[in-house]
């Protein structure tokens, strides 16, 4: 629990860093709606939709906005504030601040000030993304909104597609399309997990490779699947290929073709990935079947 005074007691004040959920309300931590009732001020990224959320709880602390477009002047008000022995908290409109939202600033200048900072963790998509993926967890690059501009984006991600760990990037739905297609050009045999409205009632996890990505795509298109909130996490370079080599060639073409490849297409990718050429592939699978 945070440790506060009596209301207006305090004489220093504090900022907490506040998770709420990313889809399902009942994520929300004991901490963080004892917090959100207690302080005297919430900052929020957008003060109607965090209203929701107060509301549904019963939580009438006062709001103040705090978000990209009035960032500057906000987080010396903020920072002012606290000094005057107010307690903030910070929300974003879901997860965790700071995490592709507003909130690192404000961090920053309270720090600089000698402001107390508390986080109070819960939810954040990318984490949520990650640990469901399947996908090695021990090291990984998070890279946030890859860049609108298309060569800008596929510089990155090469960039990006040489590095060993595992990719999480955050892709809104009308980019997805773009983005699955530089996927598809750029890491073709890397295992692509993506990660739909997690913890909402439209929930859902697809597995599948770069190379099969733009069809899965617009099959969730074709379905009216293709909106809501998007994470995708793609298998890290060495791990793709490492992990892979220790299986024997039919276990390795099988792979690829349960992520939606044909057989010819998991036969390039084994061959590519084994540095054999397709007609050895062939053969050795010729030669099991036998
Ligand atoms: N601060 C947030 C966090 O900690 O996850 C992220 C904020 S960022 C502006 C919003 C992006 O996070 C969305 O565009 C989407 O890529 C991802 N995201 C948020 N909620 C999600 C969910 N329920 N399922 C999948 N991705 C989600």
């Amino acid at each position: 629990m945070p440790k506060m005074g009596v209301r207006g007691m305090d004489s220093t004040g504090e900022i907490y860093i506040c998770a709420t959920p990313i889809g399902n309300l009942e994520d929300i931590t004991l901490r963080a709606l004892k917090t959100l009732r207690q302080v005297d001020l919430i900052a929020c990224e957008d003060t109607r939709r965090t209203r929701r959320l107060l509301d549904r709880f019963n939580i009438h602390t006062r709001t103040i906005s705090y978000h990209e477009h009035n960032e500057r002047s906000r987080v010396k008000q903020l920072v002012q504030l606290a000094k005057q022995g107010k307690r903030i908290a910070v929300v974003s409109d879901a997860g965790t601040p700071g995490i592709a939202d507003p909130g690192f600033t404000l961090v920053r200048a309270a720090v600089a000030e000698g402001i107390k900072v508390s986080v109070l963790p819960g939810p954040s998509a990318l984490v949520a993304a990650l640990s469901v993926s399947g996908l090695p967890t021990d090291r990984f690059t998070f890279y946030g909104f890859l860049p609108r501009d298309r060569l800008e984006r596929r510089r990155v991600l090469t960039e990006l597609g040489s590095r060993p760990e595992t990719l999480i990037v955050y892709e809104a739905p009308h980019r997805l399309r773009d983005t699955a297609h530089d996927l598809a050009d750029l890491m073709a045999e890397r295992t692509v997990i993506v990660a739909r409205e997690l913890t909402k009632h439209h929930e859902g996890v697809l597995r599948t490779t770069a190379v099969a990505l733009p069809e899965k795509v617009a099959e969730l298109e074709r379905k009216g699947s293709l909106k809501g909130e998007f994470t995708l996490v793609v298998e890290g370079g060495a791990t793709a290929v490492n992990s892979r080599a220790s299986l024997d060639i039919r276990r390795h073409v099988q792979y690829f073709e349960d992520l939606g490849l044909d057989r010819k297409q998991a036969m390039k990718a084994v061959a590519k990935e084994r540095g054999m050429s397709k007609r050895d592939i062939y053969k050795a699978l010729q030669e099991i079947s036998k």
